[in-house]
Formats: C-alpha cells, structure tokens, sequence
C-alpha cells in the first residue's frame, strides 16, 4: 500500500523530469540534522551549542537564498526576501528548529528549509511579489530543555509571560542565564512582538505526525485546526494492605480502580472520531509488590478539535469516574489544570493552501492538528494556516521520523504556489 502511494505521488511529482527541490532539500535536512548536542542522535534543545549552530547555518542558507537576515533577542532567526517596494508587510513561512531529546530531523526543520527553497527559487526567477516573504526559524517551540513550549512564536505576537523567562532547564538554569550565556539579552524579549500589520499572514509547512495522510494515500493536507486540550491529575485513594492476607472481596485496592477508570477512557474516546484521549504517567503507591496499592495517580489527556464535543466528554469521563469510585468504594479526586481551546485557522489561508496543493495535482485533504505548533500562535496575530507533509508510519518525536523526497519536493512546490496565490489574495484584500 506504502511503496504503491510513494509510485504514484513520485509520477506526478515528476512527469518525466527530475525533481525540482526535493533531493537539494533532503541533503540539507541531513546536514542540519547533523547538528546535534549529542553525538549518534539529534538532540537540538533551545540555547545549545547545537541550537546556536544551527542559528548560524540557517542564517548562511537564507542569505545565499538571497535574504537580509536578522535574528532576534531569543533567538528567532528571519530572513526577509523584499517585496517589489521595499517595507510592504511580509507572507512569513516557515517552522522551528529546536527538536525534541533523540528527535527525527524532519520535525521543524522541514517545515524551515522548506520555506528557503521557495525564497531561494523565488530568488532564481528574479520574481518579486506585492508583499515581502519572511522565512522564520523560531527557536523554542517544543519546551525539550526549558518547561516554555512556543515561547519565541509567543515572544513574537506579544504573548510571552516574563515569568518564562525564568523557567529552569534540569540543570537549574534559567532562560534568562542561557540567553545571557549565548550572547543575547532576556530583558531585550519585547522587542520580539511585531507589530499588527506587519505580517499579513504566517504558513508553515511540517510532517503531520499522524497517519491520515499515510492512510489515504496523499502526499499532501490543508490543516483546518489545531486540536483543544484538557489536562487532569486523577488521584484514587483506595486502603494499603498486605498482599497476602486481605481476601479478594475485602479489598479497596486503588490500582485495580485506576484500570476500570482507564479502560472507561478508552471506550469513551473510541467511540468519537474527533476525539482522542491518553493516559501517559501512572503512580503507584506505596509501589511494593507484597502490598495492595493504597493510592493511585494518573494524569488524562484529551484532545478535540471540536470543543463542545471535548466538554462533554471530559465532563462524562468524570461522571464515570466517580461512578466507579463509588462502586468499589474508594475516594477519588479530580485536578483539571489546564484548558487550551481548539483553534480554528484562518479559513481564507486553509482555502488557498487547498487550491496550492490541488495546483500540485494533488487531492487537498482537509485535517486537524492534533499537535500544537508555532502556527497555533501566530494566529493570534495574522491569518495563519499550515500544510502537511505525509510521514512514514505517522510516526515522529523519534528518529524513525521519515518522508520521501518526493513528497518534500511536492511541499516546496505547494508552499510555492500558495505564497504566490497569497500575495495575490491579500493584495486584494488590502
Ligand atoms: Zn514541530
């Protein structure tokens, strides 16, 4: 099924010629994810060594691209290409490039070099648009080193809280000391924020890290939303005992609780198809394997991009929580800590990344992000949208991650298309 969908988008990418971007493309995604803290993996967290370095490399790529680059007081690298008048506001593209602890190299770094290859054939053609095209390598968007995820994109639409900035990595670091530490100012961090405006509107291309695209058999997706999150501590307070001489039926036993609780989650989310949910760390208390667990917490996390849909199934989990606490006669207590809801890009943006990738001779598949990203963020600011690059297995956050060349060639030239047919909508607009 794989190797037949890879045939078919590699006929079309081609038509008898070579592909354009996509080999150039790969072997630049190698070099950078050659860049790495740690040797025999990609680790490329915020601040590095590694992450500095690969500042500098990208910076060499965007000017040879023909870009005037600047980087900015956390470390967010743009390269400008300029409009046919010099100042218009700009289409930015482009993604990340800090990754997480033994990262794939396409994760972010994709979705950056990608955005290069437009500029640089832009560039080539001599082609100059109505707006300028801003290539953006933001430099915190995975929260691997310090617990900041999407900080610099948030720095940039105005939303970084300062408290950030005193975040500590594992070493007891803060922002703060390693961007003193790398030669930058934390105090400088609102000249980050662009102003309104400024940016008429932010695209960013990334591998889905899901199996949709896969399953369909398309190189290609238009992203709709990104999906809304609830996060829950559940604690299960049962009664410790010895493993030997409390009788089954006597038992208040808070890990066996935990699993009918779990499972409960699990028919819940199965049975919605915009809904997903997961119970990823577990406690287990006093955690000895001669007494019957007293206490039991877990955290839930669920997600939707519907958000009427995840309300109501978080509020029925917790009804069957409690239900099954109940019935066996333990206590149980429900922390809900955070709440982030779905959001919606921009349907104008999502409307001409279809027609981009429909250029491309491809079906322009319309999904939602499950994951966060920087363009999450700067819809804040801009109309925003992104596209999806098919990846092996929908597997990523691991270096398994995977795409072929010519579904990155395909990228660049849906990227391509749509920054074209943007500059030409929004000259309308304006
Ligand atoms: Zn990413």
């Amino acid at each position: 099924m794989q190797k037949q969908t890879n045939r078919r988008s590699s006929r079309i990418a081609t038509k008898g010629a070579a592909l354009r971007f996509g080999p150039a493309l790969m072997r630049r995604l190698d070099a950078l994810g050659s860049i790495t803290e740690i040797p025999g993996q990609l680790t490329r967290r915020y601040l590095s060594l590694a992450h500095l370095a690969s500042v500098r490399q990208t910076e060499a790529w965007m000017a040879e691209a023909g870009m005037a680059v600047r980087t900015d007081p956390l470390f967010s690298l743009f390269g400008r290409y300029e409009g046919k008048k010099p100042g218009v506001p700009a289409i930015m593209i482009g993604s990340h490039l800090d990754t997480v602890v033994d990262a794939g190299r396409y994760d972010g770094g994709l979705g950056v070099l990608a955005a290069i290859a437009v500029v640089a054939e832009l560039s080539r053609l001599g082609e100059r648009l109505e707006h300028a095209v801003e290539v953006a390598a933001f430099g915190e968007e995975e929260g691997s080193r310090f617990p900041t995820h999407i900080l610099t994109s948030s720095a940039l639409v105005g939303a970084a809280k300062p408290a950030l900035l005193d975040a500590r990595d594992a070493d007891g670091m803060t922002v703060r000391e390693a961007l003193a530490a790398a030669g930058g100012d934390a105090k400088a961090y609102r000249a980050c924020a662009r102003k309104k405006g400024e940016i008429a509107a932010y695209l960013e291309l990334h591998i889905e890290q899901g199996p949709v695209l896969e399953t369909k058999g398309l190189p290609l997706g238009a992203v709709t939303a990104i999906n809304g999150s609830v996060r829950s501590v559940v604690t299960v307070t049962g009664f410790a005992g010895h493993a030997g001489t409390v009788p089954m039926g006597a038992r208040r036993d808070a890990l066996t609780a935990a699993s009918e609780m779990i499972l409960a989650l699990e028919r819940l989310a199965a049975a919605e198809r915009d809904l997903v949910a997961t119970v990823g760390r577990m406690k287990v208390l006093p955690g000895a394997q001669n007494v019957i667990p007293g206490r039991v917490e877990f955290t839930i996390d669920m997600r939707s991009p519907a958000d009427a849909l995840r309300r109501r199934a978080h509020a029925r989990l917790l009804a069957d929580l409690r239900r099954i606490a109940k019935q066996r006669g333990l206590g149980v207590d429900i922390d809900t800590f955070q709440e982030n809801p779905a959001l919606m890009l921009d349907a104008g943006v999502v409307e001409v990344v279809s027609e981009a990738i429909a250029a491309c001779g491809q079906e322009p598949l319309r999904l939602a992000s499950g994951a966060g990203h920087d363009a999450g963020i700067m819809a804040k600011l801009c109309p925003s949208a992104m596209i999806f690059v098919r990846c092996k297995d929908g597997v990523s956050h691991n270096p398994a991650e995977s795409i072929t060349a010519a579904d990155a060639d395909l990228g660049v030239q849906a990227l391509l298309e749509a920054v074209r047919r943007l500059d030409r909508r929004l000259g309308r607009r304006r």
